[in-house]
């Protein structure tokens, strides 16, 4: 440990913004950097989003749909802190990606369209927050429309997703009359004035809730807010800063992003409420972010970012220890080391050569199938980080070339995509087609796509007949070689329906959920797995 290391530790914040599509995830993270001054123009990452699809073929299909299939980190610098932000895919059929994004973070921040409430999508990533323990704030976006009522969303979150909300501001009016937000902890109102391109420090402040100006200028607007304000402070508990940590309460801030509006707040609020890096469990023992040793963690794998790089990057998360650039690290799966020397840090819009980090940083090492999700990578130590997920997938097709000459091209664009997880990949024992497995149904098309825009391969994507999958280990409680000679003789007596996965992890896959009991009764002391936690 030493004081260098525990001070970068102590200023860096990691986070998700997670949302349903069209809530203002983009605006919201945009006006961030904007106020961090990572960007100078409004505009910029929307116009990312728009030459993204400009450039890179697959993203045809983001754009067919109109949803974001990629994610991507963007660093800034804010008051005296680095914050890294990471960005998730919206659609649900990317969720397995998602889940694995926010392993990476130390907090998230919710985006709730304040017209539609808690939606699909927000309840699905809030869930996986929530088994997590993950610190959310939530930010109510777009109060310049008219809206359903604070209280009524305040209830609605509530409910939902099962955490006390505690308001940090109180909107005055919506829509056409929306004339600020009362700030409940400063005891002022920072009143409301749209605009794109207004910059921090520039809104009207009026101090005093209680300042007679306010019921003069706003009006019934300002007596409903300010009767609800007393309700809510009955109703709700003080702000517990253990309880937030804990994933218990969260703190509520209501704005509009596309006006700036709100947003310097919630930036506030990060640094000040959301936590540092924090230890993180590996298989040996716990490890502290200021320990010495560096190590770090693959949670992520993205082939051909860029078309005018066509490269795989892996994203890292630094748990402990300082990166530094040229340094040697060891894949402790596969004993392999590594010295990258292009090593790449996410700076707003542009990929920057990287020169150190620290814990809660994220690094892109670009890299030839020599890393995959779930790698923990160190200086030397034998250390497996635990936590990230792999889902049983429930929907599975066969796949095939149209031409066979292409078989190699198939394979390769296949274990590609599989290390990447943007599908999973299963070689039966038995006979030679490969079998996808996803949880969503747009996978597949992804998949087809990117295999013929990125491998020059059509491949045909044919019904398979498996709905059931589970990883398969065994406890016989007599140690490891009787644990492996009776793994052998299950995989052995079911070669017709076994198979391997990308790290050629033992896989059993069903017609039907109903043959596992009867399977399960039979081998009492094979385990299936519905969730594969590291490579
Ligand atoms: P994402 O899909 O969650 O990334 O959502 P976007 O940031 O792309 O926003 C979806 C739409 O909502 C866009 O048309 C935005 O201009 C709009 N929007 C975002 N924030 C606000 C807001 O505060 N008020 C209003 N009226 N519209 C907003």
């Amino acid at each position: 440990m030493s004081a260098e290391l525990a001070e970068q530790v102590r200023r860096r914040r990691t986070f998700a913004i997670i949302s349903h599509p069209d809530a203002g995830k983009t605006t919201l993270t945009e006006k961030l950097l904007l106020f961090s001054g990572a960007i100078q123009i409004a505009g910029s990452v929307k116009a990312r989003k728009a030459s993204r699809h400009a450039t890179s073929d697959w993203m045809e299909i983001e754009k067919q749909r109109g949803i974001s299939v990629a994610s991507s980190v963007m660093q800034m610098e804010y008051r005296d802190c680095t914050i890294n932000l990471l960005d998730t895919p919206g659609h649900q059929d990317f969720s397995e990606d998602t889940y694995r994004v926010l392993t990476a973070v130390d907090a998230a921040l919710m985006v709730i369209d304040a017209a539609n409430g808690v939606e699909p999508q927000t309840r699905r990533l809030l869930q996986v927050c929530r088994a997590r323990n993950t610190p959310i704030l939530t930010f109510i976006n777009k109060m310049d429309r008219e809206v359903q009522e604070p209280l009524a969303l305040m209830d609605e979150i509530e409910r939902e997703l099962g955490m006390t909300v505690v308001p940090f501001t109180w909107p005055v009016g919506m829509g056409k009359v929306f004339g600020g937000v009362l700030d409940l902890r400063k005891d002022q109102m920072r009143v409301f004035s749209p605009g794109e391109d207004r910059v921090a420090g520039t809104e009207e402040i009026v101090q005093g809730l209680g300042n007679p100006a306010l019921a003069e200028r706003f009006g019934m607007a300002y007596e409903q807010a300010a009767g609800e304000i007393e309700l809510v402070r009955e109703a709700a508990p003080e702000f517990d800063h253990a309880e937030f940590l804990a994933g218990h309460q969260t703190p509520m801030f209501f704005g509009s992003a596309v006006n700036n509006f709100g947003v310097q707040e919630v930036l506030d609020a990060l640094v000040d409420l959301a936590p540092a890096p924090g230890p993180r469990a590996a298989l040996q023992r716990t490890v502290e972010p200021d320990e010495t040793k560096f190590s770090g963690v693959v949670f992520k794998i993205q082939a051909n970012m860029d078309p005018a790089h066509r490269d795989r990057i892996a994203f890292l998360r630094v748990a402990s220890g300082k990166f530094s650039r040229g340094m040697t690290m060891k894949v402790v799966r596969s004993g392999k080391t590594l010295r990258p020397n292009t090593v790449v840090t996410f700076m707003s819009q542009k990929r920057e050569l990287l020169d150190e980090a620290y814990a809660g940083d994220i690094i892109g090492i670009p890299n030839h199938g020599v890393l995959q999700l779930g790698d923990t990578l160190t200086e030397g130590e034998a250390l497996q980080y635990t936590g990230l997920p792999f889902f049983a997938p429930e929907l599975f097709r066969s796949v095939e070339v149209a031409d066979p000459l292409k078989t190699k091209q198939l394979r390769a664009g296949l274990t590609q995509l599989g290390e990447e997880g943007a599908i999973q990949v299963f070689r039966p024992m038995m006979g030679s087609v490969l079998l996808l497995g996803a949880v969503g149904q747009l996978q597949f098309e992804v998949v087809a796509h990117r295999l013929e825009h990125e491998y020059g391969v059509k491949a045909r994507i044919m019904p398979a007949r498996f709905n059931v999958a589970r990883w398969v280990t065994c406890e016989t409680g007599e140690g490891a070689a009787a644990d492996e000679k009776e793994l052998k003789r299950f995989i052995d007596g079911n070669s017709h329906r076994m198979a391997l996965d990308a790290v050629d992890a033992p896989t059993l896959l069903l017609e039907y959920a109903g043959e596992l009991r009867a399977i399960q009764e039979n081998w009492p002391k094979i385990k299936f797995h519905a969730l594969r936690e590291h490579a």
